[in-house]
């Protein structure tokens, strides 16, 4: 049997701009929400995004607030 291979994820040091800056994300502002939304549409996690935990928790309930309002998609279709 073949070994299964590593899973290659990349570990981004934490970087938090939002607590850098005090501030919280908020479903309003997708300009500072659409860098952690991968191209398909998808939340990415902590380890991709770089954020502290407080901050990936309120960032992920501002993303999905911001799709029940319609501001941001569900899901994106590859071209
Ligand atoms: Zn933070």
């Amino acid at each position: 049997m073949k070994p299964r291979s590593p899973r290659r994820i990349k570990n981004v040091p934490k970087n938090c701009p939002f607590c850098k800056n005090d501030t919280q994300p908020s479903y309003k502002e997708i300009e500072f929400l659409t860098p952690y939304v991968s191209e398909r549409g998808k939340i990415l996690s902590h380890m991709r995004t770089g954020l502290c935990s407080k901050h990936q928790r309120h960032l992920t309930t501002s993303v999905k607030h911001a799709r029940h309002l319609a501001l941001m998609p569900f899901m994106l279709k590859p071209n």
